[in-house]
């Protein structure tokens, strides 16, 4: 295991190391709530894939990145959110990413600012 994967927080969680309330898993992805919840709907998406960011993602992760993306609009579906919800990715530390394994924010289930913060 790289150094990278064993001491990321999102790789911990995929291997079970870290608990977290599973949303949604297939091949690809793994959705889970996040702990620290700014919306009735806050559930994060990861790629089993470790990558840092989307700064760091190359054509290879394109699949991957949508496939996160599809997963949160499946989400969406299932909690009867459509009328309104985003997708959000934080990429460096300015935009607030705290945790270097890309993740999609699916947040929603109340009505969103705009522009955020
Ligand atoms: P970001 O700030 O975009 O990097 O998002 C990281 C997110 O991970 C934040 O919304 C945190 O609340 C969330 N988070 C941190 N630790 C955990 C954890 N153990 N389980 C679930 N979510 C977490
Ligand atoms: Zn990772």
């Amino acid at each position: 295991m790289s150094d990278a994967t064993s001491s990321c927080l999102f790789c911990r969680i995929l291997r079970g190391e870290i608990p977290s309330r599973k949303v949604y898993e297939d091949d690809y992805v793994y959705a889970f709530e996040d702990i620290d919840p700014k919306a009735p709907t806050h559930v994060l998406v990861i790629p089993k894939k470790h990558f840092s960011g989307l700064n760091h993602a190359t054509g290879q992760d394109a699949e991957l990145i949508g496939r996160c993306h599809l997963a949160a609009a499946e989400i969406a579906r299932q909690r009867d959110i459509e009328k309104g919800y985003r997708t959000v990715l934080n990429v460096g530390p300015e935009s607030g990413q705290s945790v270097f394994h890309l993740h999609v924010h699916l947040i929603g289930g109340r009505k969103l600012a705009w522009p955020p913060g």
